[in-house]
């Protein structure tokens, strides 16, 4: 059966695979299986295809706006940048962020740039080490189990409560000491002036735009997507036998039955201001709680090689706080008691046959665009590709 003999939007029972969920990681899973031949559905409940990695042009400037918040892509994984660049070609964008701490203004991840600028002085890469070891001795690092013990195991109390306290109670609202420590370890701590934020081998952003590439991934005959389409309103029409992707929240399928996972949610609020650069950058983190938001993106910076108007730009304030009934989830809070319930609902998965459960939401792991694609490959590689042959 051909994609365009799948006529009823309700009735998926032609598919030789179902996907739930047009993001990067059903995306992947889709073209793969469309490669081999197969019929695969994709269904979204959104009314557009990319899950968080959508982005649109802003009506009034043309400016790209990523509505889900800022996406910058990245990578070491060979077989991913091989993949990826099938579809599309990458800028050279090198990411990097600041962050303003009590007034003043310093160059994040951590380095040697911030260390001079912290502590007012000249350091060499040795007498910041020196000092950060004496102010991070409080704690051992191999006993730090939680952000905040981590944290200070690692940059010591000062730089901590300048840079990292404030900013993670806004945007988590969990006490650090509830949170896993290796949410911290994603931020390097650099004693060079290198202040790019990431350190893969291979970073950009797609030239025309994440839409454009994530459409390119889509557009195969046998791939067919149906967009404002929930999974729990059409599921009952699936030929038995056939196996699933499922990419939404681990917790809804099983109607959280074990309860509910924590998950925190984003509110962005975009301003088109009259100027032609707000901020000079792509992104400013407020590190103080005594500003709301912890981050505005200044969405021009991202495409400095385009031709934006110059006397307009977009920026989007970034607020967080914990996701309730109808929100959109966007990062697990994974404290102790979700890692408990995130157990049962494992073991609810495992019996069900026909049902992979992949992706950010469907595994409740944070999870970059990239890891989402690698693990979209090996689980068709090992699970999706024997099941279809
Ligand atoms: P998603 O993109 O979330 O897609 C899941 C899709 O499933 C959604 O479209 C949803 O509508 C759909 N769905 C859910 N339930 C149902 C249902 N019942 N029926 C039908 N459809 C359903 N990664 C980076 O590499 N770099 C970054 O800078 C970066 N920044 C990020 C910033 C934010 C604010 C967020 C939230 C994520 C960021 N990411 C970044 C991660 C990136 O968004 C993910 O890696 C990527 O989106 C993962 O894709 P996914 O397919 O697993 O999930
Ligand atoms: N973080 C911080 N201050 C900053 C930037 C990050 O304390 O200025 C902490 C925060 O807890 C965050 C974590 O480091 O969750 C990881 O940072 P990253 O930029 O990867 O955050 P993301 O927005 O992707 O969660």
């Amino acid at each position: 059966m051909t994609a365009a003999t799948l006529r009823d939007p309700a009735d998926l029972s032609g598919a030789d695979l179902v996907v739930v969920g047009a993001g990067f990681f059903g995306l992947t899973v889709a073209e793969q299986v469309a490669s081999l031949g197969k019929t695969v559905v994709v269904l979204d409940r959104r009314p557009h295809l990319g899950g968080n990695a959508y982005s649109e042009s802003d009506p009034e400037t043309g400016i790209e706006v990523h509505r889900y918040g800022a996406h910058l892509f990245h990578t070491s994984n060979e077989r991913v940048w091989r993949y990826v660049n099938r579809f599309t070609d990458f800028t050279g964008y090198q990411h990097r962020v600041f962050s303003v701490s009590a007034g003043r203004v310093y160059p994040l991840p951590i380095n040697l740039g911030t260390l001079c600028e912290y502590f007012g002085r000249q350091l060499t890469p040795e007498q910041a080490r020196e000092l950060i070891r004496e102010q991070a001795a409080e704690i051992e690092t191999g006993a730090a189990d939680n952000l905040e013990d981590r944290a200070i195991s690692l940059i010591g109390r000062p730089l901590y409560e300048a840079f990292i306290r404030g900013y993670t109670q806004k945007q988590w609202q969990t006490d650090p000491r509830d949170l896993p420590a290796e949410v911290i370890t994603r931020l390097p701590v650099r004693y060079t002036f290198d202040n790019r934020y990431f350190s893969d081998r291979y970073e950009g952003l797609p030239v025309d735009g994440y839409t454009a590439w994530l459409q390119r991934m889509a557009d195969h005959p046998r791939i067919e997507i149906r967009l404002c389409t929930d999974w729990f309103d059409v599921r009952s029409t699936v030929r038995p036998g056939t196996p699933v992707v499922y990419t939404g929240p681990v917790d809804r399928f099983f109607d959280h039955a074990a309860g509910r996972l924590g998950w925190r949610t984003l509110d962005f609020r975009s301003e088109v201001l009259p100027v032609g650069d707000f901020q000079g950058t792509s992104v400013m983190n407020y590190a103080d709680v005594d500003v709301p938001y912890t981050r505005i993106h200044e969405f021009r910076h991202f495409h400095p090689e385009r031709d934006y108007p110059a006397d307009r730009t977009v920026i989007v304030r970034e607020y967080s706080r914990p996701a309730g009934e109808g929100d959109e989830p966007y990062y697990p809070v994974n404290t102790p008691r979700d890692r408990a319930v995130l157990q049962r609902y494992r073991e609810l998965a495992a019996r069900e046959p026909d049902v992979l459960f992949g992706g950010r939401l469907g595994t409740y792991q944070y999870l970059d665009m990239h890891m989402a694609i690698a693990s979209a490959l090996t689980l068709f590689d090992n699970e999706v590709r024997p099941r279809l042959s």
